[in-house]
């Protein structure tokens, strides 16, 4: 039979699958002999069961029952009673973290009576009567979805009768009125009593825990961070320590390095006389860590001990939530901490240097996502009349300008309008989680750097400047002051910068991040600092490690040598239809309108020397590397005036319209497509219209020539898109030869995969064709048959929401589809042509999961474009590992 329940002495930290990643964490805590309160988690199986069925499985109570009654000697004390209550936490805790996104009820096991015992053994009347309203409160808002607001106003009425704006000042009185007004509000609002019975509380918290997995805040923050829907959260049931017992009491949150640089040294907030939540709520101003050692030196010199051991337990920086209950210090949690990407980078190589961790494992812990965070622009470090506002805390790094908004509504309908908006708080809590995701960046006047604010902005990568104490935001009135009396309101722009902490009036310039400045060759390895530095090292293991080679999707100059710089090993796709716009368009017009074979040869003749300087140049920027180029692909109603425009000119003009025009408007009503996407283009483009394709092709030819004659070594492969059948491409095959062989030169010639007849037929197709390279927006778009350019805004993010898939097939590839394809295409072609050269040029080329994928089915390569070429280089890298 299954089993349901383990005790923190029978897991460890390798169960997250089972036990969610804060009950695996504390088993192993426990086993490692740390003071960690005992308790039992209820596996995430248990969830997945009752989300299925809508009740518990079998066996779980007597489980529970067991494992409780083994608490209960453990403690010599049970669970509420009456004249010494044991108090349970019931935690959330799912395989991934999702900081605050899922619930928790505190001080189970208080009623009427063993509250009285409770104050009792603690000697502190105030504080059972508080804990009391807590559980309550707590209660009543995730197991009985009431209002939370209700118990807040109730709360700040009795402040203000007392005068008083802080839960400090609030007496043992205080706290029994509102246990009674809260018990009111329960009745009224659920329509039933607040249980009294212990064991009810509990188990009825134990679903409201489950309940929350679909809660639409996780729904939301999983969706965010593709998190699968399916997995469930465990359920935590630990004794009760207080952190909120007096002065000697206290809670707090700690960091083995600090999380937003990835310095070393001791990092964290911590409260006095205080309940876990209120710190990461960020509703009381914490101390740092460091003010410990004055507080409670023996806490603190514990603490340190325990960090340590933790990191090098785990070989990695982890956070730890801990309390301390009158001088005795309890360990609630640790994990693996979140941090920044330049954080990571630099943990990544102080864990290598400290021998904890060898270059593969370094290499391992960076994502391809970090090191693109790492690219994004930063403020100019000159900030020339610009007025400064304020400096916060630098709690995730980046640099976002935007309108001010301070409710998350207003977030998510301005960005959904394309507006950037800074989201304005005095702190956030877990709703606000849409604003956020809406938002570039967020700020807030309260709260340290381990708040929800900041610890959720750094999970998602999202710029955050927090407790910006000088500010005062008042959401109700659309506006905050900053000091010097300066207001700012509702969409007034201001430029945060999360790297800093500063917070600017107006928009203050970008500029390249030092990282990009350094793959640009502008700033030099020394002077560089230490993140360029772990940059560097982390990206040579990368290359060094990789089978994938990494290319670049450029069509100009400027863009080869930039993907050079950045370390692409050639160019995977040239597009050449920019080529034909511009100026050119008159003789694509002429080509198109050409009445005989002598007037298109003469469009065909002036578009060709312009074609080859285009080809030329690249060649020069590519010198000795390959370089795909892809013959012409879009429709040519493309390159033609839009036809509702010219009919209305044609129209007005009448009789008067000019020959040119009518005969445009004839043309371009005969080349107008229901489905331009699936009509003439391509190879198709090629077969219709003669000369075109060896226009291209003899461009290519007499560059490649010229660049030659000067002493070059110019590369091309010459690419033809959107086969379907190997007769195709044989046809413009033989034309490109010919072309070749009479300019004298030659060049690898391959096709797009792009259309699922080309995959399905690849043995055939690969006996016509040198290289394949996997079109993979075609090939996406083909195969569901979504259309590439409409279907992303028309319903993704229903399908998004209904689970129908995690991430856009446009951005990850569908490895269970399209992936088979290109499985199904790798494994024929290869067998047709052993030594058939593969690779990938759609979008897919630059997203970490499709690089990993291209790597598992044997590709020589991918390509993307040039700003993310060093992404792909990373995990290309890591994808060998
Ligand atoms: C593709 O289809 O994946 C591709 C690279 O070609 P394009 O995006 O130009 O159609
Ligand atoms: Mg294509």
């Amino acid at each position: 039979m299954a089993k349901f329940v383990y005790d923190f002495t029978e897991g460890n930290k390798d169960l997250k699958d089972l036990l969610g990643g804060k009950g695996a964490n504390l088993a192993e805590m426990t086993n490692l002999g740390l003071p960690v309160p005992p308790g039992f988690t209820i596996t995430t199986e248990a969830c997945r069961y009752y989300l299925e069925h809508g009740d518990r499985p079998e066996g779980l109570a007597d489980e529970v029952d067991r494992h409780l009654a083994a608490l209960e000697s453990a403690m010599g004390k049970k669970l509420g009673q009456s004249d010494d209550p044991l108090l349970v936490s019931v935690r959330s805790g799912a395989k991934f973290s999702m900081p605050g996104m899922m619930e928790t009820v505190l001080n189970v096991g208080l009623n009427d009576e063993s509250v009285l015992g409770l104050a009792a053994q603690a000697g502190d009347e105030r504080f059972a009567w508080d804990s009391y309203r807590r559980l309550i409160q707590m209660f009543g808002k995730t197991v009985l979805d009431i209002d939370g607001d209700l118990f807040e106003d109730a709360v700040e009425d009795v402040k203000r009768a007392q005068g008083s704006d802080d839960d400090v000042d609030l007496t043992a009185d205080d706290f029994k009125a509102l246990v009674d007004r809260f018990k009111a509000i329960v009745r009224d609002r659920a329509g039933r009593d607040f249980p009294t019975d212990p064991r009810e509380q509990m188990d009825l918290a134990v679903e409201a825990v489950f309940d929350s997995w679909n809660a639409p805040r996780a729904v939301l923050y999983r969706r965010q961070e593709r998190i699968p829907v399916d997995l469930g959260t465990a359920v935590n049931i630990c004794a009760m320590v207080f952190g909120n017992l007096g002065m000697d009491s206290g809670t707090g949150v700690a960091f083995t390095r600090d999380p937003a640089s990835g310095q070393q040294g001791i990092y964290g907030d911590y409260l006095q006389n205080a309940q876990g939540e209120d710190v990461v709520a960020g509703i009381r101003n914490t101390v740092p860590l460091t003010e410990l050692e004055r507080i409670d030196k023996a806490s603190y010199d514990r603490l340190l001990e325990i960090m340590e051991t933790l990191e090098n337990h785990y070989r990695d920086m982890c956070d730890i939530e801990f309390t301390i209950e009158r001088g005795k210090l309890w360990m609630l949690q640790t994990r693996v901490g979140k941090r920044t990407a330049a954080a990571a980078f630099r943990i990544a190589c102080q864990l290598l240097d400290q021998g904890l961790i060898d270059a593969d494992e370094a290499t391992r812990r960076i994502t391809g996502g970090q090191l693109a965070q790492l690219m994004f622009p930063r403020f100019a470090s000159r900030v020339d009349g610009v007025q400064k506002l304020t400096k916060g805390m630098n709690a995730s790094p980046g640099a976002a300008v935007g309108k001010v908004v301070f409710t998350s509504e207003r977030a998510v309908e301005l960005a959904g309008r394309g507006e950037d908006v800074i989201l304005v708080r005095r702190e956030t809590n877990p709703d606000d989680l849409a604003g956020m995701v809406a938002a570039r960046g967020v700020l807030t006047s309260r709260g340290g750097k381990t708040s929800h604010a900041a610890v959720v902005a750094r999970g998602m990568g999202k710029t955050c400047v927090c407790g910006a104490e000088e500010l005062d935001v008042d959401v109700r009135g659309g506006q905050f002051t900053a000091p010097g009396d300066v207001t700012v309101r509702e969409g007034d722009v201001i430029s945060i910068d999360g790297t800093s902490g500063d917070v600017y009036l107006g928009e203050v310039p970008v500029e390249n991040s030092p990282v990009v400045q350094y793959f640009e060759g502008e700033l030099s390895i020394e002077d560089g600092g230490d993140l360029v530095r772990a940059v560097d090292r982390v990206m040579a293991h990368a290359d060094a490690r990789a089978a994938l080679r990494v290319r670049a999707n450029a069509d100009t100059p400027e863009d080869s040598a930039r993907a050079r710089r950045f370390g692409a090993t050639g160019i995977g796709l040239c597009r050449t239809e920019h080529m034909f716009l511009g100026d050119r368009r008159q003789l694509v017009e002429q080509l198109i309108l050409a009445a005989d074979d002598q007037e298109r040869k003469a469009a065909l003749d002036a578009l060709e020397p312009l074609q080859k300087q285009d080809f030329a140049g690249i060649f020069e920027a590519m010198d000795g590397l390959p370089t795909t180029i892809r013959l012409i692909d879009p429709p040519l109603h493309e390159f033609l005036p839009d036809i509702t425009e010219l009919s209305v000119k044609v129209a007005l003009a009448g009789d008067k319209a000019t020959e040119k025009d009518r005969k445009l408007l004839e043309a371009v009503t005969r080349l107008h497509e229901q489905n331009p996407m699936l009509g003439l283009r391509g190879v198709r483009l090629g077969l219709v219209i003669p000369g075109l394709f060896a226009m291209q092709v003899r461009a290519i030819a007499e560059a490649a020539a010229e660049r030659r004659a000067a002493g070059g070594d110019p590369r091309p492969e010459i690419m033809i898109p959107l086969v379907g059948a190997v007769q195709e491409l044989e046809a413009v095959r033989d034309e490109a030869r010919a072309v070749l062989a009479e300019v004298g030169e030659s060049a690898l010639i391959g096709t797009m995969i792009e259309l699922p007849r080309a995959a399905l037929t690849a043995g055939h197709i690969a006996e016509a064709a040198e290289f394949f390279s996997f079109g993979t927006n075609d090939l996406t778009q083909t195969t569901w048959g979504f259309s590439r350019d409409d279907v992303e805004a028309a319903f993704f993010s229903r399908y998004l929401d209904l689970g129908i898939f995690g991430v856009s097939p446009f951005e990850t590839l569908d490895r269970d589809g399209v992936g088979r394809l290109i499985r199904i295409a790798v494994e024929e072609g290869r067998r047709a042509r052993p030594e058939l050269h593969l690779g990938i040029c759609g979008e897919h080329g630059g997203d970490p999961d499709s690089v990993h994928f291209c790597h598992e089915v044997g590709l020589n390569y991918v390509s993307c474009s040039p700003f993310r070429v060093p992404v792909a280089r990373l995990e290309a890298g890591r994808a060998a590992i």
